[in-house]
This record gives C-alpha cells, sequence and structure tokens, in this order.
C-alpha cells in the first residue's frame, strides 16, 4: 500500500507528481500510525511583520492532520536565529537527537532554507538521517523533495551539485540570469562567428542562405566520402568564405562544423556536470549524450536524417583511424574503396593499401595488396604481426562473388536484419518511460517557468538555488531521454540500411557499394573476410593466398 502526501495548498507553485512515498510502510505493515516531526524557523525580522510561526505550525497540523496515515509527534521551532549557525538552533539540535534515538519517522519542514544554513550542511543531514538503523527521511515542503523516495539518489545528487555551487560561491546575479533565460527555453547562441545563421531583432536564429550553402556542400561530400583533409583542401581553393571571412580551411575547422549539433536545428547547453562536491570529481560528458538538449530550437540547415549519418560517418571513420592505443593516427583517405574499412584478424589494427614489388624467374612484377599495418611495418609499433597480404584482386573478387551469393538470400538477409533492428528497438517498457519522461520534462519545465516568475523569491538564495535543483533535475531526465531517443534513431538507422542493403541487391553490382553498405570487415588469417554491413547483417567472404596476375 502506498501512501501519498495531500495535495497542498500552494496556488503559485505548481506541484510535482503526487508521488511523494515515505518509503516506510514495509516497515510498519501493520498500518500505524507515522510520527510526524515539525520543524519550524523564522526570523526576527518575519516575526515583525506576521506571526509566521503560528501560520508555519497551522499549516503543517493541518496537513498532517488531512493524512490519516500521520500523526504529530512534535513541532521543534527555533525562532530569531539566523540559521547561519547551527549552535543557536537549540531546537534543531534536540530533533537531530529524537531522531537518532527513533522517536518519529518523518520530518516535515517548509523548506532547505528553512532547515539548513546551506545545501551542503542540508545533505549532511539528510544523509545522516537516511543512514540511521530506522531511516529518518524530510519532506521539504516548498521544493517538494521527500529524502526517502525512490528519485532520492537524484535529488540528493542535485542538492550536493547546489552545495558545491555554493560553496564555490557563484554570485546569486549570474545563477539568476540563467535561470531566467532556462525558463524561456533560450540559451543565447552567438552567430558573429557561427556560419550558416545570422540573429534577428529579438536574438532569434535565422538561416543566412549564402553561408548556409557552404553548410550543405560539406555534409554532402563527407557523405560522398570525401575526408575532411580534401574537403578543407577544396573550400580553401574555391576560394570560399569562413565564418571570420577568410579563406583558409582546415580540416579542424570543418570536423568541428561535421560535429555541431546547432546544424540539425537542436541547441546544447551545458557540456560538464558536477556530481559530488566533498570529492569534487567532475564527470565529463560523453560527445552525444548532452546534459541539456533542446530540439527544434531553430530552423535547421542539416536535415536531422543526414546530420544523424554524417555523426556515424565521423564515429566510423574515427574508429578506422585510432587504432587500440589510439597512438597511431593518419588522415582518412577515401581514394580506394577498401580503404578505412578493414581490420587485421590477428592483432585488430586497420589494413592499408601496398604497391609490392616481386621478382618471378628473374622478372620484376607489381601488384597491389591489403595488409596490415603493422604486419606490413608502415608504423612503427611496439608490438608485431604475422598477418598475410591479400591480393586487392582476389579481395575484389571474393567481395563481389559474395555479393552475388547475398543476392539469392534477400529474404534470409531481410529476416536478419529485422533481428537487429529489433535488438536496438526500445521494449514496451522503454517506449513507455520515454512517453513518462515526456510528461515529468513538461511538468518541471513548467514548475520552473511558474517558480521563476516569483520575483520576491529572489531575495532568497536558497530558493534560488532551489530552483537551479530543479533545473538540474529536468536535465537528467532529459538526458535520460535522450538515451532512449539515441536508441531510437540507431532503430532507423539501421532499417534505413536494411532497405538500401535490399535495394542495392536488386540491382548491378560493383566493388565501389562497399562504401555505401559495409560498415567494417576483419581480414583473417585464413583469407576469410568476415565483413559487417551497415545493417548490421554479417557475412563472410572467401579470398585465397595468392594472386595469379602478373603487371607489366
Ligand atoms: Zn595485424
Amino acid at each position: 500500500m502506498r501512501m501519498n502526501t495531500p495535495a497542498v495548498v500552494n496556488p503559485r507553485v505548481r506541484v510535482i507528481p503526487a508521488k511523494v512515498e515515505t518509503g516506510r510502510n514495509d516497515a510498519n505493515p501493520d498500518g500505524e500510525k507515522k510520527k510526524i516531526a515539525v520543524y519550524a524557523r523564522v526570523s526576527t525580522f518575519e516575526e515583525e511583520q506576521q506571526s509566521s510561526q503560528e501560520l508555519q505550525e497551522s499549516y503543517f497540523k493541518e496537513m498532517i492532520a488531512k493524512n490519516e496515515n500521520w500523526e504529530l509527534y512534535k513541532v521543534y521551532a527555533d525562532h530569531g536565529v539566523t540559521g547561519t549557525n547551527t549552535k543557536n538552533r537549540t531546537a534543531f539540535n534536540q530533533m537531530i537527537e529524537d531522531a537518532k534515538e527513533g522517536k518519529f519517522d518523518l520530518i516535515i519542514t517548509k523548506s532547505i532554507s528553512r532547515f539548513a544554513r546551506n545545501t551542503l550542511d542540508c545533505l549532511t543531514y539528510v544523509r545522516m538521517l537516511k543512514g540511521l538503523t530506522k531511516p529518518v527521511g524530510i519532506l521539504f515542503d516548498r521544493e517538494k523533495i521527500f529524502t526517502l523516495d525512490n528519485h532520492s539518489s537524484t535529488l540528493l545528487t542535485v542538492i550536493s551539485s547546489l552545495a558545491e555551487e555554493e560553496s564555490k560561491s557563484i554570485s546569486a546575479n549570474v545563477c539568476w540570469g540563467v535561470t531566467k533565460r532556462f525558463s524561456q527555453g533560450i540559451p543565447h547562441i552567438p552567430t558573429t562567428y557561427f556560419l550558416g545563421y545570422d540573429e534577428d531583432e529579438e536574438g532569434n536564429l535565422i538561416i543566412n542562405e549564402e553561408e548556409a550553402k557552404t553548410v550543405r556542400r560539406i555534409y554532402k561530400e563527407l557523405l560522398s566520402g570525401k575526408g575532411t583533409v580534401v574537403i578543407a583542401k577544396e573550400l580553401t581553393r574555391d576560394k570560399v568564405k569562413t565564418a571570420r571571412g577568410n579563406t583558409k580551411w582546415t580540416s579542424d575547422s570543418v570536423l568541428k562544423l561535421l560535429r555541431n549539433e546547432k546544424y540539425a536545428g537542436h541547441a546544447l547547453c551545458q557540456k560538464s556536470v558536477t556530481l559530488d562536491p566533498l570529492t569534487h570529481k567532475r564527470v565529463r560528458n560523453k560527445k552525444h549524450k548532452p546534459q541539456y538538449f533542446i530540439r527544434n530550437h531553430h530552423p535547421p540547415i542539416i536535415p536531422e536524417e543526414d546530420w544523424n549519418e554524417a555523426q556515424k560517418e565521423l564515429d566510423r571513420r574515427s574508429k578506422m583511424l585510432h587504432d587500440p592505443g589510439g597512438k597511431y593516427r593518419s588522415a582518412y583517405s577515401g581514394r580506394a574503396p577498401f580503404s578505412n574499412m578493414l581490420f587485421c584478424g590477428v592483432c585488430g589494427m586497420p589494413i592499408i593499401r601496398r604497391r609490392i614489388t616481386s621478382k618471378n624467374k628473374g622478372e620484376k612484377y607489381y601488384f597491389t595488396a591489403w595488409h596490415c599495418r603493422v604486419a606490413s611495418q608502415k608504423i612503427k609499433a611496439d608490438f608485431t604481426c604475422s598477418a598475410k597480404y591479400i591480393w586487392e584482386e582476389v579481395l575484389e573478387e571474393a567481395f563481389l562473388e559474395l555479393l552475388t551469393e547475398m543476392k539469392k538470400e534477400k529474404e534470409q538477409i531481410r529476416i536478419e536484419g529485422e533481428k537487429v533492428i529489433e535488438e536496438v528497438n526500445l521494449t514496451k517498457e522503454e517506449n513507455k518511460r520515454l512517453q513518462e519522461l515526456e510528461g515529468i520534462i513538461d511538468r518541471v519545465s513548467k514548475q520552473i517557468n511558474e517558480m521563476s516568475l516569483r520575483e520576491s523569491i529572489m531575495k532568497d538564495p536558497i530558493y534560488d538555488a532551489t530552483l537551479r535543483n530543479l533545473i538540474y533535475e529536468a536535465q537528467i531526465f532529459q538526458q535520460e531521454y535522450e538515451n532512449l531517443l539515441s536508441n531510437q534513431d540507431e532503430s532507423m538507422y539501421l532499417r534505413k540500411q536494411l532497405d538500401q542493403l535490399l535495394e542495392y541487391l536488386d540491382g548491378p553490382i560493383e566493388v565501389a557499394a562497399i562504401k555505401d553498405i559495409v560498415e567494417s570487415g576483419i581480414l583473417h588469417e585464413n583469407y576469410e573476410i568476415e565483413f559487417t554491413f551497415k545493417c548490421g547483417v554479417k557475412r563472410t567472404a572467401y579470398g585465397r593466398p595468392r594472386g595469379k596476375q602478373k603487371d607489366k
């Protein structure tokens, strides 16, 4: 049986789902009433204005009376203290002692700022009370935080992050500005050095058609197989202007442009996040897992599907170029069909193209072969590899043979492809969660909006911090949401690739197609080549030890 707190009458703050549980029902199977402690604190200043103490007390007494599973244990009240020093908080200290002795089950208090002098202090008490043999939860009424509920680890993280911010004593004004912008859903994006967009009078991003042409060209060329080095070279050659107005392009600037999510119409805020103020451990964001991501923030220059495909292509190439140790990096060259596509089955390093000179009965001849980078000794490595090379001709032949075979078993390929997609597809629960998260994010955002409109609260730095805490919470939900969405994207990508492969198998086959349909391949010692197609389906091609053809 779940026990919910009664709805709180406070028209100005939107209440987060009435999901506050005490989590203590198991410990009280007999349905015994929970003993509730109330902590109230009022400043001298407030007492002059109104009888705030009495108001707080009666408010909570009423709240407790409304819940048939609750009974008031005691009201602990501190008067006229600033709260910056626990020494003067006699009632507070008494309450903590009573909690340790298990005299009550739950503390209700108006807000974090009433309860503790700062959030770090608050966190310490939250943890301590939670860790008691008979855990005591705290319900912060204004913030709608219950420290023992299912999300409490998230909430503790949130509180932790605030505590650190406080310890860094960031100016409340600065934070307030950020909050305000967040509440309007508009991170400000400067366009001065941002190719493709201008800003209108209201600060909205609008497409600059002239510059957008360059952006489109770069994405198109990447997807047609060109590397960033070549793209940069050609842009420089054609005297195409950069965002800064010059005509010097580097592969780095091209890459940055290709990785910029803003071209798909999205905006990304806050790239890193702090998890624990006590250890000061900072957790960096993974590159495609933004903390806070606003979809469809402005008009896109690159359709989302193309943008996603470009990211995949970049990922694939960078995987190719970075060997396991990450030591040997080279520029991507898209010239030969198998380049940046094959890996050594012996040591895992990329397979490269080589011109090899050999002799047969005293006569010199040349041929092209594909060979492990380490085995061919083209790079210095701290290990050796014994892999043999394969003739290009043999490789091409084996690949074409494979495609010819695949033409005959399209139905089987479809079945296998569907299986792969099914694995990535969201489960029923995940789909449900995705929808649930949409609702949660919506609600939290609305709450942030409403709270941030309460200007009088600006006087209260802890309340301000609470607002930031809500924002942080929104970000965490947003992150979970984005992770699920990216799985959904992945399944859409695989579906598209499967359709493309099947369509391709209907037409004439050629080696050049490899770039469109194959993700990667592993060349084994027995000359078998294990191909993974972009749709996730795997097939093995069979090569031979040596070729027969003789050049010149
Ligand atoms: Zn090797």
